[in-house]
C-alpha cells in the first residue's frame, strides 16, 4: 500500500500516516525542521544515558500525543536483537528492534537513509519499531521484528506496518561488499531487489526486499504502508547520510 504521508507545520515540522492515524496509534517521523532531535554528532550510549531529545522537541511531539518523558530508544547497532522498553522509558540497550505493551511509553529510533520500520497490533495492543539499513535486511531485522512482537501477543496477520521515509531505489548505489552479503543471505532472488547501475554496482531497493520479507513473515501486504519518500530526493525536507547530512530523522510511536 501506498499512501501520503499528511506534512505537519508550515515547514512540516513532522508527518504522519492516515493508516497509523486510522487505528489510533500516536505517532510522528520527523523531518529537519523538528527542531531538538540529537545529530549523528552526540553519539546514543548507555554512558550518556539520557534521552536523545532537546527540550524543544517535547512541544512538537507533544502535540502529537507523545510524552518524551517515557521515550524509550537504544544505540543503534545495525543488528537483529530486540528489548522490551523499560516500563519507565529510558535506554533499552544496544539493539535495533523495540517492542511494548505498556501504554503511552513511546519508542524512538533515529534515522537518516536506514528504513524506522512501525509495526502496531490494534487489538493486541502490541507496538513494534524497527531500524533496518542493508545490514538489517541482511541480518533478519524485519522477520525478528515480527516475531519479537509476537511474542508479546501480536498476531502477523493483524499487524499495521509502516515504512518511515529512508533512502530509495532511485540514489542507493552499492557495490560488491554489499551484493555479496545479499548474495549470501538470500540467494539468487536477492536480485530481484536490485537494478545494474555502472560494472560492478547496482541500485538496491530495500523498500521492496522489507516488503517482501514482511509479507513472507505473515503480514498482509495490504497493510504494509510505505510512502516511499526517498531521504535523498528531498534535501530540503529530510535527512540524508548519503548526501552528507549528520542530522537525524526520528521516528516515535506509543501504545495510546
Ligand atoms: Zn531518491
Amino acid at each position: 500500500m501506498t499512501s501520503r504521508l499528511l506534512p505537519h507545520g508550515e515547514p512540516a515540522a513532522y508527518f504522519t500516516f492516515p493508516s497509523l492515524t486510522a487505528v489510533g496509534l500516536p505517532h510522528v517521523t520527523t523531518t529537519r525542521h523538528c527542531p531538538g532531535i540529537v545529530s549523528f554528532a552526540e553519539p546514543i550510549a548507555p554512558e550518556a544515558p539520557r534521552a536523545p531529545f532537546r527540550p524543544e522537541a517535547a512541544a512538537v511531539l507533544g502535540s502529537a500525543g507523545l510524552e518524551l518523558g517515557r521515550v524509550s530508544y537504544a544505540r543503534q547497532v545495525h543488528g537483529a536483537d530486540a528489548a522490551q522498553a523499560p516500563a519507565r522509558g529510558g535506554f533499552a540497550g544496544s539493539v535495533d528492534l523495540l517492542v511494548t505493551g505498556e501504554r503511552r511509553v513511546p519508542l524512538a529510533i533515529f534515522t537518516a537513509d536506514c528504513l524506522a520500520i512501525v509495526l502496531y497490533d490494534p487489538t493486541a495492543q502490541v507496538l513494534g519499531l524497527a531500524h533496518v539499513g542493508w545490514r538489517g535486511t541482511v541480518r533478519g531485522a524485519t522477520q525478528a521484528a515480527v516475531r519479537v512482537v509476537g511474542e508479546l501477543g501480536a498476531r502477523a496477520g493483524a499487524l499495521r506496518v509502516a515504512i518511515a521515509p529512508s533512502i530509495g531505489p532511485c540514489c542507493y548505489e552499492v557495490d560488491e561488499p554489499v551484493t555479496t552479503e545479499f548474495a549470501s543471505a538470500f540467494g539468487e532472488r536477492w536480485t530481484a531487489w536490485a537494478r545494474p547501475s555502472r560494472p560492478g554496482h547496482v541500485m538496491l531497493d530495500l523498500w521492496t526486499a522489507n516488503e517482501t520479507l514482511l509479507t513472507e513473515a505473515g503480514v498482509a501486504p495490504a497493510s504494509v504502508d510505505n510512502p516511499r519518500l526517498c531521504t535523498a530526493c528531498h534535501p530540503e525536507l529530510l535527512y540524508s547520510y548519503r548526501k552528507g547530512s549528520r542530522g537525524r530523522l526520528v521516528t516515535v510511536a506509543a501504545l495510546p
